[in-house]
């Protein structure tokens, strides 16, 4: 039986992580300690915590997750017995423009977290290493067919290549040492407190301010959404239930175009400003496609739904809503 009493969480200032650590905490059969670790990079942002970091039950150390003494210490200090791993570089355009922090947080961190996990629990099994990947190790896709659990990877920008390589690792610890672990890989998430560097909230800012709404090529691309609490729950459903040496695609069931996307943002909006969406429309600017921009990513997640009876809670129509809203509110 697993613990899950004292759960560190790395990236947990990040969007998915701070979403995450909330998540938790709401949960009525979570009752044990998160310890936050994050070097709070320019992605990170305590802020995204202020209505938790008075909670007893939670801690925060601003560590780099490659510092090896610290990570070994704290993992001894609170007694970690469950790891959830978000802590990453994680914006592709960077990756093409800066690789290296990639390599080095990616997978040099993800290294010195597996190894210290190792050296900790010994032999022990009520324990977990739960990684947290991407659908894009998996490459890219035709208009038709989807990712598997066992499509065999393919990645093809320098960070899709460091999340690729940090999966063979943490997969490698389970069959060398029967280190427990689980790894989920997810198509794109949005919800509150994302960076406004990738699409949907640079869009909804943009619309907001009333600034070009960039599109890359000829906005064809292809990507499935998920709500972000969709996935926290299906990272819980794993934590929880998931088998040792484990690998679950999570996906949203919801391909959307970039430009039809972008489309749809812009008429909820309008709605909202009581305004003509052209209004909005007109602001679309399409720019030079990113270098090696894959044409479409969609996730079988039957894996996930049938052996561990997850479900998504929130309709996309019902996620974008809640994601302008918090936008509206706190950015402006
Ligand atoms: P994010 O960029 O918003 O947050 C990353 C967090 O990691 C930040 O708080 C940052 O400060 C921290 N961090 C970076 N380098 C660190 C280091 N060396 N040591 C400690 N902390 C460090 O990312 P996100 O969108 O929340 O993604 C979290 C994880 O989920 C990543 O592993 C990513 O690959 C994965 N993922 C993201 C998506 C998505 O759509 N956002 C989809 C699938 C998987």
């Amino acid at each position: 039986m697993r613990k899950l009493n004292n759960i560190l969480i790395t990236g947990g200032a990040g969007f998915i992580g701070s979403n995450l650590i909330r998540y938790l905490f709401n949960l009525p059969d979570f009752k044990g300690r998160i310890v936050n670790v994050d070097k709070l990079t320019y992605a990170g942002e305590l802020k995204n915590l202020g209505d938790i970091e008075n909670n007893p039950r939670y801690s925060f150390k601003k560590t780099d997750i490659c510092n090896k003494d610290e990570i070994q210490l704290i993992l001894k200090q609170y007694n970690i017995d469950t790891i959830i791993h978000l802590a990453a570089e994680s914006h592709v355009d960077r990756s093409i423009t800066a690789p290296e922090d990639f390599i080095k947080t990616n997978i040099t961190g993800t290294f010195n977290l597996v190894e210290s996990a190792r050296n900790f629990w010994g032999g022990r099994k009520d324990v977990l290493f739960h990684h947290v990947s991407t659908d894009e190790v998996y490459g890219s896709l035709g208009k038709t067919g989807f990712f598997y659990e066992d499509t065999p990877y393919d990645p093809r920008s320098p960070y899709s290549a460091s999340k690729a390589s940090s999966d063979h690792l943490v997969r490698s610890y389970f069959h060398t040492y029967n280190l427990p672990i689980t790894i989920s890989n997810c198509s794109n998430n949005y919800g509150p407190y994302q960076f406004p560097e990738k699409l949907i909230p640079v869009i909804i800012l943009n619309i907001i301010n009333e600034k070009p709404l960039p599109i890359y090529g000829d906005g064809k691309n292809i990507r499935d959404w998920l709500y972000v609490d969709d996935h926290n729950s299906a990272i819980w459903s794993i934590i929880k239930r998931g088998e040792a040496g484990g690998t679950y695609n999570i996906g949203g069931e919801n391909e959307w175009e970039n430009i039809k996307l972008v489309e749809v943002l812009c008429e909820k909006i309008a709605k909202l400003k009581e305004k003509d969406i052209n209004y909005y429309k007109k602001l679309i600017t399409f720019v030079k496609d990113r270098a090696g921009h894959d044409l479409r990513y969609a996730i079988n997640c039957d894996k996930l739904k049938s052996g561990l009876k997850w479900s998504q809670s929130f309709t996309f129509d019902e996620g974008l809503d809640k994601t302008i809203k918090w936008y509206l509110k706190d950015k402006i």
